[in-house]
């Protein structure tokens, strides 16, 4: 079954920008008949949908299987991320879990990158690792060390560029070529800089994985995640598993992204505006040892950054000068930034990766890869730039 697209788009019509069709795809206010001309999707809550034969159902069955609204979503993620297909769900980490991963079985073998989402290595290292599913870590940011930690039981190359929390960047167009060198499936994580200022399928890429509850949603109130692809093999595959296991996005939610969407091109500008002041400010701080933010000529993979991606986001790392005791104390002294775990909200947060978003990982895990205890993470939100940074100040004045 293929995604419907809302409207039809028109042969021969200029491709729309991204802030317009951030804004219009999925939601045309006329497509369906009997439309009362909503110039935002409706919520749809209803579970069941009538039939008028018993032999034929209608477009829609039941709503685990579709939902307007959901779709409207659906139609909207696939159109941002140049993709043919887009499926919503509860979270990123069911999208992951209960369609993506779902697609293998036992004796399957994935290679990843090192600095992956603690929660991603987590379902693979305390939950898929006991179904016979094996993962191997490989510091991505050399494409042959990717390559060699392919097996013949390998079935796909998972990355995140930049990662979390050391804004690692991994090549994806090599990484594409490595995927169809030995026929993996090439999965990116795009959280980290929305479509807005990546496209991985444009790269190679088969999958795009997406916690919905970062960027895409963007206030803090809405948990979910999606699945885009162009392969219609696949998307029927992924569609199943999502009908199957019933890890839906629910409509309340579907509408909260839709909403949260909207304003995607004009809220990454600003995060990233205010990312870079932050980046600058903490760069000639003598109570800052080293800044992590792939947008700062500093940051050893700034040209690939430039190559691959049209932006470098609004999330950044630092580690303080000093010892543990001091980024706690630092931590606890902000008052504008928030302390707490998560990240592309509207408003600044900040944590401490080795006690807070990767402290599921052994110690000498973290140590092995740089996560260390005085590592900071910011997900730098869109207030003035001014005010971040006097909070910033006082705080690292200890
Ligand atoms: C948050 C996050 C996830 C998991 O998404 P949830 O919506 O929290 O389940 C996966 N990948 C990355 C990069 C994330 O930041």
């Amino acid at each position: 079954m293929a995604t419907p697209s809302y409207p039809p788009p028109l042969a021969g019509a200029p491709a729309q920008g991204f802030a317009t069709r951030a804004i219009h795809a999925g939601e045309a206010p006329y497509f369906r008949e009997g439309s009362a001309g909503d110039v935002a999707a409706p919520i749809h809550l209803a579970t069941t949908y009538a039939r008028q034969k018993v032999a034929q159902p209608g477009r829609y069955e039941y709503v685990r299987s579709q939902n307007p609204t959901r779709e409207a979503l659906e139609v909207k993620l696939a159109s941002l991320e140049n993709a043919r297909y887009g499926l919503a769900f509860s979270s990123g980490l069911a999208a992951e879990t209960t369609a993506l991963l779902a697609l293998l079985k036992a004796g399957d073998h994935i290679v990843a990158f090192d600095d992956l989402y603690g929660g991603t290595k987590r379902l693979f290292e305390h939950v898929f690792a006991r179904f016979g599913i094996e993962t191997s870590y490989v510091d991505a940011t050399s494409a042959p060390l990717a390559e060699k930690a392919v097996k013949p039981s390998t079935k796909m190359l998972w990355v995140e560029s930049p990662t979390n929390p050391l804004m690692k960047l991994c090549d994806i167009r090599a990484m594409a070529e490595i995927a169809r060198q030995h026929g993996l499936i090439l999965v990116v994580d795009n959280t980290f800089l929305s479509p807005y200022f990546q496209k991985p399928l444009d790269l190679g890429a088969d999958v795009v994985v997406h916690s919905i509850t970062k960027y895409l949603g963007g206030h803090s109130d809405v948990l979910g995640g999606a699945l885009l692809v162009n392969s219609d093999a696949l998307y029927e595959r992924l569609q199943y598993h999502q009908n199957s296991a019933g890890a839906v996005l629910p409509p309340f939610d579907a509408y909260l992204t839709l909403r949260g969407i909207k304003t995607l091109a004009v809220r990454m500008e600003q995060h990233q505006k205010n990312a870079l002041a932050v980046a600058r400010f903490l760069e000639c701080h003598h109570r800052v040892s080293r800044v992590l933010y792939p947008g700062a000529e500093s940051h050893p993979q700034h040209d690939l950054a430039k190559a691959q991606a049209s932006g470098f986001g609004g999330v950044l790392a630092f580690d303080i000068r000093g010892t543990a005791a001091h980024a706690e104390a630092f931590l606890e002294r902000l008052r504008l930034f928030t302390l707490a775990e998560s990240l592309g909200g509207v408003e600044s947060l900040i944590e401490q990766p080795s006690q807070m978003t990767h402290a599921s990982l052994e110690k000498a895990e973290r140590e092995k890869i740089g996560i260390s205890d005085t590592l900071i993470r910011v997900s730098v939100g869109i207030e003035d730039p001014a005010d971040l940074i006097a909070d910033l100040e006082q705080a690292l004045d200890f």
